[in-house]
This record gives structure tokens, C-alpha cells and sequence, in this order.
């Protein structure tokens, strides 16, 4: 069996029993970063062997992945953080293990767009989720006029490097729509600021902008 499993955003005591004892069955664990997942699974003394499978060496490591399950082998996919498949490599091996008919199920976990669309009170009977926004001013700026158009929510993922980039560029297109911004979801530091892009930016400016941000528009 090829087990997707979702684990925590941040907070370790999100993993649920059923993925806790999931991962304690397996042959293998197939996650991003290996010294990452070690942190979750000794948290919960998980002996369970690990196995890297990332952007880099997606394509061969697949390979081997795909030959255990075919060999009936229990295996695990999780990510760095939250639901693998979203933005993270675990696509491309979920892919490939439906194009090989393997038997498989989906461990629901956290995702951080689902919880900052949750906890920000924007309408969620109708999202658009974008993913991360584009890296260059003019390209994104296009992107966000593109978007205005839709009526429903929208979320994106930042990381603390652009985020006040992005706001400005959000500020520029959007005006004075209140906005809301996610950050550190379920961690020590969790914030979630609500106002105009412009006030937002104001309050992240008081301190060096840190951690891992949602956009809610
Ligand atoms: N697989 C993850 C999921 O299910 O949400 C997303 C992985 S994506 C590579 C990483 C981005 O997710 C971060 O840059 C940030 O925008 C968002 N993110 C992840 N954890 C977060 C958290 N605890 N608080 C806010 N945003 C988070």
C-alpha cells in the first residue's frame, strides 16, 4: 500500500493517531528533507527508515519507490510540512503511482491554505488557491489584475523574503480591500493580521518580517 500522509504545519502534536500509527508500520518513508521528518517522527518514536525524495532527484528515486511498492512493500510519502502534493514534489510520485495501478490512500493532515482560509472569515464556499505568486514586480502585478477579475476568495503562500513585496504589489492592484495575512500558523508565533495591504505591510515592518506567510484577498 503507497500511504499519502498529511502531517502538521508546525505544530509536532498535529500528526493524527491513525497517520502516528501508519507511519510506525511501514517499510520505508519516503520525505523531502530527512533531517526534517526525523524531528516529527522522533517526537513520536518512530523507528521507521527514511528515504530523501525531492525536487532534484525526483525522477530516479521514483523509480526505486515505485519497484518497492511493486515488490508489496508498505510505503509512506510525507512532505517537509502538511499535505504532500501541494507545492511540493509528492505530485509527481502520487502520479506516477496512479499511472502504475498501486494501491494507495490519502491520510488527511494540515494544510496551510485551508487553515488560513478558515481562521480568516473570507467567504470559503468559493476559493481560488494560487500557489505561490509570481517573483517579479511587473509579472505579478499582471498576475494580481488577472485575478481581479474572479469574485470569489483568493489565497496565495509567501515566504518572508517577498511578503512585503507581494503587499505592495496586492496594495497597488487591490487598493484598500481588506486583506488578511497568515503567519506561522499553529506555531508559537502565530499572528494573523487583518486590514488594508498597506496596513498590513505597516505592521510587518515594525519587526523584520520571519516565517512562513498565507495571503487571504
Ligand atoms: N505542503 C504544504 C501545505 O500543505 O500547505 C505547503 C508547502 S509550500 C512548499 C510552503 C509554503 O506553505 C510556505 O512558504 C507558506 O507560504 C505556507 N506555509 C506552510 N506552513 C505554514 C504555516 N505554519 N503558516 C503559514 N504558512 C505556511
Amino acid at each position: 500500500m503507497f500511504y499519502i500522509v498529511g502531517t502538521p504545519i508546525g505544530n509536532l502534536k498535529d500528526l493524527s493517531l491513525r497517520a502516528t500509527e501508519v507511519l510506525k508500520s511501514v517499510d520505508l518513508i519516503a520525505c523531502e528533507d530527512t533531517r526534517h521528518t526525523k524531528i516529527l517522527l522522533d517526537h513520536y518514536a518512530i523507528k521507521t527508515p527514511t528515504t530523501s525524495f525531492f525536487q532534484h532527484n525526483r525522477f530516479q528515486k521514483a523509480d526505486y519507490i515505485l519497484d518497492l511498492l511493486k515488490a508489496g512493500k508498505n510505503i509512506a510519502l510525507v512532505s517537509d510540512a502538511g499535505t504532500p502534493g501541494i507545492l511540493d514534489p509528492g505530485y509527481n510520485l502520487i502520479n506516477l503511482a496512479i499511472k502504475n495501478n498501486l494501491e494507495m490512500t490519502f491520510l488527511p493532515g494540515a494544510a496551510a491554505f485551508v487553515n488560513a482560509l478558515v481562521i480568516s472569515g473570507k467567504p470559503a464556499h468559493e476559493f481560488y488557491f494560487g500557489g505561490f505568486l509570481i517573483n517579479r514586480t511587473r509579472a505579478r502585478k499582471n498576475q494580481l489584475e488577472k485575478l481581479k477579475k474572479f469574485s470569489c476568495t483568493l489565497i496565495f503562500y509567501e515566504s518572508c523574503h517577498r511578503i512585503l513585496a507581494s503587499l505592495e504589489d496586492i496594495g497597488m492592484v487591490f487598493g484598500e480591500k481588506e486583506i488578511v495575512v497568515a503567519r506561522e500558523l499553529t506555531k508559537k508565533f502565530e499572528e494573523i493580521l487583518r486590514g488594508t495591504p498597506e496596513f498590513i505591510i505597516k505592521m510587518l515592518k515594525k519587526n523584520k518580517p520571519r516565517g512562513e506567510f498565507v495571503i487571504i484577498i
